[in-house]
């Protein structure tokens, strides 16, 4: 493959999925001067699973992860919707070889541990610069200046900032208001599959939808874990952290009259975490000059599609794609990178905040309709579930990006 006649300097802010997706797929098109910085000394993701929709793993086999991901990742049947209490069945959306077929690329459920060990091995360990924490920038006509919180100045012609949630590029470019916090927390925990082997724990989605709350586990690392998530009201707690610990008993009251499949779960998993969620009112600007933002420092969700670290990896390949087609103007690449996703990953936002409303519904007569109209979509097996997704999982970097800037110059192998 052929590589850009023009070699920006990029300099990328944070060695998450989001900065990582975007350091492989700038390899991957013949970039060679690019520089992650990652504020961790060590790179390691936490105990955590992932839900990683059709749309982010078609990105991941054009990035060549396939047979890692294949090796480690679970792919589920369906999304199954059950009530709280009862376990009846309210939804039950295939996500099988029909998705699969549907959307060019499966539904998969990973370790983000494994995703992130992938990512890594295929960029190559040696490429990131750990330690090295982001702390101010600026830029002019000529380039960007970032310096370290060591006190090390780079240069470069372009900055992404993928440095999360609390981004301190966000906070000097933008309005620089903190996030919002949701009121809701995120208990969770990851169960060795054999201790909760005796609850016969389907290969789905499940999702568990009661009054304020709502709890989804799913199987990872090859089916040797079942990852699950409980969200309930936060109460005083306002920690934003993957390694917070809690209390089992806490979590067990959260979910008292629960199905004991869900009880069952908790009581079989060691260690259980907890994470208050926060979220940003879609911003149509992320990019100024030579600078721009990715992944959840541009637009971070509610966790209710599972589409946060999917945006992230979208983002990730079509700024590269961007700047592939524009490597001797930069500005104007890191601009259609945000034409071109802004009004999608807004959508995909305020998507996430109504789901939550749907699942944790309290209104009797509201809470009627939406089972009456999942359940019946369910029976007749309508098309009308697929219409409802398309949009989401469709969604393919490389044609969006051609028919905005032509046809490829370069193709990612
Ligand atoms: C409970 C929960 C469940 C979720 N489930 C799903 C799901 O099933 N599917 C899905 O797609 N998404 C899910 N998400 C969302 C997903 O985790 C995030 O959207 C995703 O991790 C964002 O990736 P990112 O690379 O943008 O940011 P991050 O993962 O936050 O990475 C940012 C990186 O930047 C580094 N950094 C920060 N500041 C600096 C600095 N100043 N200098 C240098 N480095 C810096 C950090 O150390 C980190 O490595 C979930 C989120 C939560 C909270």
């Amino acid at each position: 493959m052929e590589a850009p006649q023009v070699q920006p300097r990029i300099l990328i802010a944070g060695a998450g999925i989001g900065g990582l997706t975007a350091a492989l797929a700038l390899k991957k098109l013949g970039f060679e001067n690019v520089e992650v910085l990652e504020q961790t000394a060590v790179l390691k993701e936490v105990g955590a699973g992932i839900q990683l929709g059709p749309n982010a793993v078609k990105v991941l086999h054009h990035l060549g992860l396939g047979p890692a991901l294949e090796a480690v990742a679970v792919a589920p049947l369906a999304t199954k919707s059950r009530n709280w209490a009862s376990g009846r069945t309210i939804r039950n959306f295939p996500l099988g070889q029909e998705c699969a077929q549907r959307y060019g690329a499966p539904y998969l459920h990973v370790h983000r541990a494994d995703l992130h060990n992938a990512l890594i091995e295929a960029y190559g360990l040696g490429n990131v610069r750990l330690g090295k924490r982001v702390k101010t920038h600026a830029q002019d006509g000529g380039g960007v200046r970032v310096a370290l919180e060591s006190g090390e100045e780079l240069r470069g012609d372009v900055l992404i900032a993928a440095d999360g949630v609390h981004s301190v590029i966000r906070g000097e470019l933008l309005e620089g208001r903190e996030p919002r916090f949701t009121g809701l927390l995120a208990w969770r925990g990851m169960a060795d599959a054999e201790k909760a082997r005796h609850l016969g724990i389907e290969r789905n989605v499940n999702a568990w939808w009661g009054p304020h709350r709502h709890f989804v586990n799913y199987y990872v690392s090859a089916g040797k874990r079942i990852n699950w998530i409980g969200i309930v009201p936060a109460g005083e707690w306002r920690l934003e952290s993957w390694s917070a610990r809690g209390d089992k008993a806490e979590v067990l009251k959260e979910f008292d009259g629960w199905h004991p499949i869900v009880r069952g779960l908790i009581e079989a998993t060691g260690d259980v975490f907890k994470w208050a969620l926060y979220d940003r009112d879609p911003w149509p600007v992320w990019t100024q000059g030579r600078v721009t933002l990715l992944g959840d420092a541009a637009h971070p969700m509610v966790p209710f599609l599972s589409q946060g670290g999917a945006q992230s990896i979208e983002d990730g390949y079509v700024i590269a794609l961007c700047l592939a087609r524009l490597p001797h103007d930069p500005a104007a690449a890191l601009q259609a990178y945000q034409d071109l996703r802004t009004e999608r990953t807004a959508r995909v936002q305020l998507g996430s905040r109504e789901a939550g409303q749907m699942f944790h519904q309290t209104d009797p007569l509201k809470k009627l309709i939406r089972d009456v109209k999942f359940r019946w979509a369910t029976l007749t097996n309508s098309q009308e579930k697929w219409r409802r997704v398309d949009w989401l999982y469709r969604y393919d970097c490389e044609a969006e990006v051609a028919a905005r800037l032509g046809p490829a110059v370069a193709k990612a192998a």
